[in-house]
Order: C-alpha cells, then structure tokens, then sequence
C-alpha cells in the first residue's frame, strides 16, 4: 500500500510504502499543541518505506524533557508530518497530510488517554492506554 501526501503550501511531500503497523489517535498532552486541541490521528509507517519526494522539512527536538521526540515540519507553511519516537522504529505520520486522509479508516487504539480533554471523543469500545 501507498500513502502519498505533504504540507498544506505544497512545499514538502512524501511517500510512504508498506503496510500501517498501527492506526491510533494520540491524546498526549504535546499532541494537542500540534493538532489544534484534538486528538492526533495517526498512523505507524515502516521507515523503510518511507521517503520525501520533495523538500526538506525541518526537525524539531525538545531538550528540557526525557527521551523526546523529533517532530518534521515544513519551513514554509509549519503543517507538521511526522514524528520520529526514539526506540520506535518506525515513521509516525499525521493523517491529516495525506492527500486522501480517507485511507486512514478508523483507529484501532488510543494511547495517552491519561492526558485526554474531557471534549476528546474515544469510539465506543476502542482500547485506550
Ligand atoms: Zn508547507
Ligand atoms: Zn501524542
């Protein structure tokens, strides 16, 4: 399978090839910085397969807490892409990027619910950590 998207201005772009090794939303406290307030909905690439098709994006690091992550965005128009976990082998993509985010489907997890809004909305019966 392959999921093709980029940043909002079009200046970054990637492919990612493979099968999703997961499909979840994040309710992670740095998450909703990142997604507007809501949950991030996300899928788990092999990093194999993935790959930038065009442009560069900037990376981005916090160093004032442990093992964090690296967060890839477009310079230009700041739409964040990925995240890259330390330890995680694989690319952690946002779906809103994909140029048809229909593809996500529906997740199969939640994680960092510790960190949930209480106007997060869980699917009825999706396991949550
Ligand atoms: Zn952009
Ligand atoms: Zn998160």
């Amino acid at each position: 399978m392959r999921f093709e998207g980029g940043c909002y201005c079009g200046a970054v772009r990637y492919a990612a090839d493979g099968e999703p090794m997961l499909r979840a939303q994040c309710h992670c406290r740095e998450c909703q910085y990142i997604s507007g307030g809501a949950p991030n909905m996300f899928l788990l690439m092999p990093p194999n397969g993935f790959r930038y098709t065009m442009g560069t994006p900037k990376r981005f690091t916090r160093s004032d807490i442990e093992r964090p992550v690296t967060r890839e965005f477009c310079v230009e128009c700041g739409t964040h892409l990925t995240t890259r976990r330390p330890g995680l082998d694989a690319i952690i993509l946002k779906i809103g990027t994909l140029d048809d985010p229909s593809l996500y489907g529906a997740p199969q997890m939640a994680i960092f619910t510790i960190d949930k809004q209480a106007f997060h909305l869980i699917p009825e019966g999706l396991p949550a950590f």
